[in-house]
């Protein structure tokens, strides 16, 4: 019996018959780009998102860009502009920062949160300082009080890059009073990409926020920057979501909570039954602030514990091991400063099976080959 990572095919499975003859309808509606089903999606995602304007685009990244480049036409960001975001973050964070002729500065994780160490938010902020970008990593709230005072003292915008995180929730308020990931900033980008707790079968993302005016522009850009047609009043993009994704996450869009109570679920399972020291379970409190997006493990001989748990059939990944300041394509870029609780982890998580369609049975295995490991 062996226990993949993630199988995307009996993640789909309870949904494909159901999407088969929703997405049959699409194809005979004849509309192509946009049209209801888009329309469907955005307002069944707003509806879920605390009724924020929401854009549906073409995926994570895209997203992210779209509202770095929105605010840059709103005139509250200017080319050179600093976006602090997380070190460990997952690198399309930072490539939307730099893609659209803004600064990324990263800061160091926490090495219990795993999240951006809001006590050194401080430190990094200059006068050109104008967002900070917080990664619910894992499906973990990244949002505190020493951030929002920060956010508050200086005026910054505050852009969520929730990819991972859909249905956590945060114990404290977000910026506007309310406490979905996605719903805590300023804006958010979401990501549709297949492994995500919300996953498309193919490409698709989106834009949240409660500003009207940046949804519009957000809206402009992603079709050409044009605000009607054939009428361009920004030098835009193509990033259109597809009817026949949204009608996918249109049919899975109801099913989100349940799946994420479920990893919840697993994830208490796994917490409760290794007791093996070599190994830290990383789970949270109170667990709605986390989707589980990734379970991860702590060890510090890692790939030894990935290589023993592949033996047995388990298989497991690391989110990330080389973060983004070590890839090739920022090389010089962020040279002169260190981020030590991020090689840390780097060198010592593991991110364990987590979906939802797991059974007891498959759990316990997993969990067991975790206590016997040595
Ligand atoms: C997946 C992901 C993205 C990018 O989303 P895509 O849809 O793959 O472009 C951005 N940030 C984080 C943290 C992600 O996990």
């Amino acid at each position: 019996m062996n226990i993949p990572f993630l199988d995307l095919k009996r993640l789909n499975a309870p949904y494909e018959q159901g999407i088969a003859v929703a997405v049959e309808r699409t194809i005979r509606s004849g509309r192509h780009i946009g049209g209801p089903a888009v329309e469907a999606f955005e307002e069944a995602l707003s509806r879920y998102q605390d009724g924020r304007h929401v854009v549906a685009v073409s995926n994570g990244l895209d997203a992210l860009k779209l509202v770095l480049r929105g605010y840059m036409e709103l005139g509250r960001m200017r080319p050179g502009d600093e976006v602090i975001v997380q070190a460990n973050t997952y690198i399309a964070s930072v490539l939307a920062i730099s893609e659209v002729g803004l600064k990324p500065v990263l800061v160091d994780a926490d090495i219990k949160t795993m999240n951006l160490d809001s006590s050194k938010l401080e430190a990094a902020i200059t006068e050109r300082t104008r967002a900070i970008m917080p990664v619910h990593l894992y499906g973990r709230v990244c949002w505190d009080e020493t951030m929002k005072r920060i956010v508050k003292d200086h005026d910054l915008l505050v852009i969520e890059d929730n990819a991972q995180g859909i249905g956590s929730e945060s114990p404290l308020a977000g910026v506007d009073g309310y406490f979905k990931t996605g719903s805590l900033g300023h804006a958010a980008a979401f990501s549709f990409y297949p492994t995500k707790n919300l996953g498309a079968m193919g490409d698709a993302g989106a834009v949240a926020t409660l500003d009207a005016e940046l949804a519009a522009v957000v809206r402009a850009l992603a079709n050409y920057g044009s605000d009607r047609r054939y009428h361009n009043i920004y030098r835009g993009y193509n990033c259109r979501m597809d009817p026949i994704q949204a009608t996918i996450l249109s049919y899975k869009l109801p099913f989100v909570d349940r799946e994420n109570a479920r990893r919840r679920e697993i994830a208490a399972m796994y917490k409760r039954e290794v007791t093996n020291r070599a190994i830290t379970i990383c789970t949270v409190e109170p667990s709605t602030a986390t989707n589980y997006h990734q379970l991860v493990a702590r060890c510090d001989s890692r790939d030894h514990m990935r290589q023993y748990l592949a033996d047995r059939g388990i298989g497991t990944d690391i989110h990330y091991a080389t973060p983004p300041y070590l890839q090739p394509c920022y090389a010089g870029e962020f040279a002169n400063t260190a981020y030590p609780v991020t090689d840390r982890l780097a060198s010592t998580i593991v991110s364990l099976p987590i979906a939802p369609y797991l059974t007891y049975a498959e759990v316990e295995r997993i969990t067991e080959a975790l206590n016997d490991y040595r």
